[in-house]
């Protein structure tokens, strides 16, 4: 399966949460660890995103990071509930779990779909974050690197 991907700018959206356990299979099946975000809070701003890879900034402990979030219930796994999971382009020697995730959002990169091989999700998510890599630099989004939002 060929995956489609369609590089669109969105408004900006602000969100904030705790760093939360899942299943890790980002770690450990996917070699793509995904911060998930408790999404208790935050479930109007996520209402409106249809399910699907987007790319922006996130900040942890006041470092601001280029980061590709999946919002979904990734279809190749079958969750049940929507989750927001992001992966910062960075590596980190340690994790970060229950500690405060800022990510603001500026486009979307593709929807989300089911894939008939781990290979080839693992391949797809890979691109996901080359794309994501390069997009950032473009002025129109790098300056988001210092919006006021991940001020203080
Ligand atoms: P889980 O299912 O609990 O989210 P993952 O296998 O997806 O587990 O791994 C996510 C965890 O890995 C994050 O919560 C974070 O603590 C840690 N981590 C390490 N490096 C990164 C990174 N570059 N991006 C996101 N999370 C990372
Ligand atoms: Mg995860």
């Amino acid at each position: 399966m060929s995956v489609v991907r369609c590089i669109t700018k969105l408004p900006v959206c602000r969100i904030e949460g705790t760093v939360v356990h899942g299943f890790k299979r980002g770690s450990t099946l996917l070699d793509c660890p995904t911060a998930n975000i408790c999404t208790d809070h935050i479930q109007d701003a996520i209402k409106g995103f249809k399910k699907g890879v987007y790319y922006g900034w996130a900040s942890l402990h006041g470092t601001v990071y280029k980061m590709v979030a999946n919002i979904g219930v990734n279809p190749s796994f079958g969750n049940e509930h929507i989750s927001v999971e992001v992966h910062l382009l960075h590596e980190f020697s340690q994790d970060f779990y229950d500690e405060n995730l800022k990510v603001l959002i500026l486009g979307s990169i593709r929807t989300e779909s089911k894939f008939s091989s781990l290979d080839e999700l693992k391949t797809a998510i890979h691109e996901d974050c080359g794309i994501a890599e390069k997009l950032l630099d473009d002025q129109e989004y790098s300056s988001y690197k210092s919006d006021s939002f991940f001020m203080g």
